[in-house]
């Protein structure tokens, strides 16, 4: 891939020696995906911002919505990881509960804080997390992917997948959120594709997050013992691999999840919670640092296990 972009480089001259020498070291980062990739319009986004160190990479299991308001060991989790990040430039969060048909943006000024819930306390319905929206960033995103085309968003805002963890992270909600849907048509390969082609973004101050559950499965999840660290033999089962293929950097196991076994299909019944994991695979670099945390599971059938990469 890399010799496919270094002749396209070379062909379409775009560039003078100095840039070019940058631009060729952005596609040295692996981040570059032909299928998704404009190479012209990566090269003048490159140009837009500096460089910068590479912002890290999230996925945090978000579980239960009252995580959003209770004091409990995986919010604790959640500051801990917060304290040790350089502060990002803004946030674009893939959350399990924004499904669409294509890949949007969310490009509103100041996104709303959506309860997409029920059944749930008062207290619950009454957080708001007034983050600003980052219109111009959404725009760079679109601008940055040729294939598909990315759709700008007014109408969504920030949904619990996203608020109930990122409010730990950032309690004063001052750092811009953004949403990045996922196109429910497409398969697992597509978000981690997808992904690759947005990392240059970590490079321009952007901190990824996925929000969803390795581990998911509501229909045999035990309501009554959501505060215990329980799981059922499958669901322990699944969190073992899905830790194993993440500390041997498999992705393609990860990826081809379906082929796994029956542990899997439980943990995966449908895969909305699972594929913000493989947008934060696709957004690393496989030489960084893996921290795994809040590994636990509850009710019998989730996990709150998050990832940190870089
Ligand atoms: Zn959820």
């Amino acid at each position: 891939m890399v010799l496919y972009l270094l002749i396209q480089c070379l062909n379409i001259n775009l560039v003078d020696a100095m840039d070019r020498k940058r631009f060729l070291r952005l596609a040295a980062l692996g981040a570059l995906s032909p299928n998704f990739m404009s190479l012209q319009k990566l090269y003048q986004h490159s140009r837009s911002f500096p460089d910068q160190e590479a912002l890290p990479v999230l996925f945090l299991g978000h579980g239960n919505p009252m995580n959003a308001i209770e004091e409990n060991e995986f919010v604790e989790g959640f500051r801990k990881t917060a304290l040790q990040l350089p502060t990002p430039r803004a946030v674009i969060c893939i959350s399990a509960h924004w499904e669409t048909q294509g890949t949007r943006i969310t490009a509103m000024p100041q996104p709303k804080t959506i309860h997409d819930f029920g059944g749930f306390p008062r207290a619950l319905f009454e957080v708001e997390y007034p983050a600003p929206g980052d219109p111009k960033l959404a725009q760079e995103l679109k601008d940055l992917i040729e294939e598909p085309e990315i759709l700008l968003d007014h109408e969504w805002g920030l949904d619990h997948g996203a608020w109930s963890v990122i409010k730990h992270l950032y309690p004063n909600a001052n750092i811009p959120v953004l949403q990045l849907s996922i196109d429910y048509s497409k398969g697992p390969q597509y978000h981690y594709d997808l992904a690759r082609a947005l990392s240059v973004l970590r490079r321009k101050g952007v901190l990824f997050i996925g929000s969803g559950n390795m581990v998911h499965n509501l229909r045999l999840t035990d309501w009554h013992r959501l505060n215990d660290n329980f799981g059922f033999d499958w669901a322990l089962e699944a969190q073992s691999k899905m830790r194993n293929f993440l500390e041997q950097c498999d992705d393609r196991s990860l990826i081809d999840f379906r082929k796994q076994g029956q542990a899997f299909d439980l943990a995966i019944p449908s895969t909305e919670h699972y594929i913000p994991l493989l947008y934060s695979l696709g957004l690393r670099d496989k030489k960084e640092n893996l921290r795994i945390f809040n590994d636990e599971p509850v009710g019998g059938a989730l996990t709150m296990t998050s990832v940190q990469y870089g």
